[in-house]
């Protein structure tokens, strides 16, 4: 695989440019050799391709790709090694630092920049965590504060150990991935820490601290980090505003995840509000229909498995586009939230007429605790609706089959009635 010390190392021309080699770019790739189309880049700023599953050291990855289940590593290697057999030429060490309609790429390597048209180009550059500056945690600036992801590369593919008696902020599922990386190293976390009443991952979790010993704060915000040059402790205030003090030499600033769509920001791709990445219609077109996005750039967030998922639907949409059977809609229907308790809704439009493929479904995220009955409205009133009953951040789904091809007006409303 080769590593793009030089951009003269890489192609100037290919058919389609995919930007990241998670699972949603490296099942593009795969699937656009497989369906014949002769050049395909993938393109990684990383030293290695496979995405973040490189290093998530546990399990379980693969079932729906392999149907085994696997480490994050020897899943990332297989997508890797799958789509290299495929024929698709994957440079690493490669940025992406910008995008130009054309489909043109502005590249940045160890050995200077270069440039790269493409007849189509995919997105599937991800999601990251929110930093501790975006969440205005207040204090010192010590060493010892990182992310998951960081803490996952430093144990998993550095063999570190950056701390002993961290804290953890955050009860998603990647912050139990988080404790269980810190027991892997041997570190014994001091506290998990949540705003909210109750966790955000599924309600069992809950037991995986309290089974290692860790204390679980809820309703407790983590508002500064003490320590010079690292960390030593950190101040939590609860929610009757009494104050905590905590011995600790690090903190795992964990999830509240955000799609990494710089490159669309910085470009011309329009982004949605609500999903922070690119709008997109079913078969993941962004604005200009020359760019796709698939996987987690599309929202925060889902699992590998479903972004492996969109990214072989998304070489099947790009193969379909430049042989011209993607063809420009004939009419585009607004997909709209119109409670603000949905915090996002995806794909952001239907292209009409449908064709069988593409996206199945209307992908929903929460903001708060909700129960009542989510409608979907036309101009003709309801088409679509069922009973809600759903914490923030799970998965809910809209079939569209019930009434895609039927809808009228150029708005599809998505609404909720609250039981009192
Ligand atoms: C810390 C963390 C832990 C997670 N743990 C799990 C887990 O245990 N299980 C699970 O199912 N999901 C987990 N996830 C969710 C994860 O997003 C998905 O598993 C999956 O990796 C998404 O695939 P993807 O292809 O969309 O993106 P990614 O796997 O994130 O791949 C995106 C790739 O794009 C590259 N890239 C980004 N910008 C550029 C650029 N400008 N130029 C070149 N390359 C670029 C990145 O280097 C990266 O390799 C985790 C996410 C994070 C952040």
């Amino acid at each position: 695989m080769p590593s793009a010390t030089d951009p003269r190392a890489l192609p100037e021309e290919v058919e389609v440019a995919i930007v990241g080699s998670g699972p949603a770019g490296l099942a593009a790739a795969t699937r656009l050799r497989e369906r014949g189309i002769a050049s395909v880049a993938v393109l990684d700023r990383e030293p290695a391709a496979g995405g973040i599953p490189r290093h998530c050291g546990h399990f379980p990855f693969g079932l729906r790709e392999f149907h085994r289940l696997l480490r994050g590593p020897d899943y990332a290697s297989r997508l890797v090694a799958r789509a290299a057999a495929a024929g698709a030429a994957i440079h690493t060490g490669a940025t992406v630092v910008g995008i130009a309609p054309g489909p043109r790429l502005l590249l940045s390597t160890a050995g200077g920049r270069g440039e790269l048209a493409a007849r189509r180009v995919l997105l599937a550059t991800g999601v990251r965590e929110t930093s501790r500056a975006a969440r205005l945690i207040g204090g010192d600036r010590p060493l010892g504060v990182v992310s998951t992801g960081a803490l996952q590369s430093l144990v998993y593919l550095g063999g570190k150990r950056p701390f002993r008696r961290p804290v953890i902020l955050g009860t998603e599922l990647v912050s139990f991935s988080a404790l269980l990386t810190c027991r892997h190293a041997g570190i014994r976390p001091v506290a998990m820490v949540e705003a909210n009443p109750r966790i955000t991952a599924r309600r069992f979790a809950a037991a995986l601290p309290r089974l290692l010993g860790i204390p679980l704060h809820l309703e407790t915000e983590l508002v500064a980090i003490h320590g010079s040059p690292r960390v030593e402790g950190v101040t939590l205030q609860r929610a009757d505003g009494s104050a905590l003090e905590i011995e600790a030499d690090g903190v795992v600033v964990t999830g509240a995840f955000t799609p990494e769509a710089t490159l669309a920001r910085l470009g011309h791709i329009a982004l949605d509000a609500g999903s922070g990445g690119p709008a997109v219609d079913q078969h993941g077109r962004c604005s200009d229909g020359d760019f796709f996005a698939a996987g987690n750039i599309l929202r925060p967030v889902e699992t590998a498995g479903w972004s492996w998922q969109e990214g072989i639907a998304a070489g099947d949409a790009l193969a379909d586009s430049l042989a011209g059977r993607l063809p420009p809609a004939e009419r585009l229907v607004k997909v709209v939230a119109a409670n603000p308790a949905i915090k996002l809704a995806l794909p952001q439009r239907l292209a009409l007429p449908a064709r069988p493929d593409g996206m199945t479904h209307l992908q929903l995220r929460l903001a708060r605790a909700v129960r009542g009955r989510l409608v979907v409205r036309d101009a003709g009133g309801a088409v679509w609706q069922q009973p809600l009953d759903s914490l923030p951040e799970r998965r809910l789904l809209v079939p569209l089959k019930g009434f895609i091809d039927r809808i009228s007006g150029d708005t599809l409303t998505l609404s909720i009635v609250e039981q009192a």
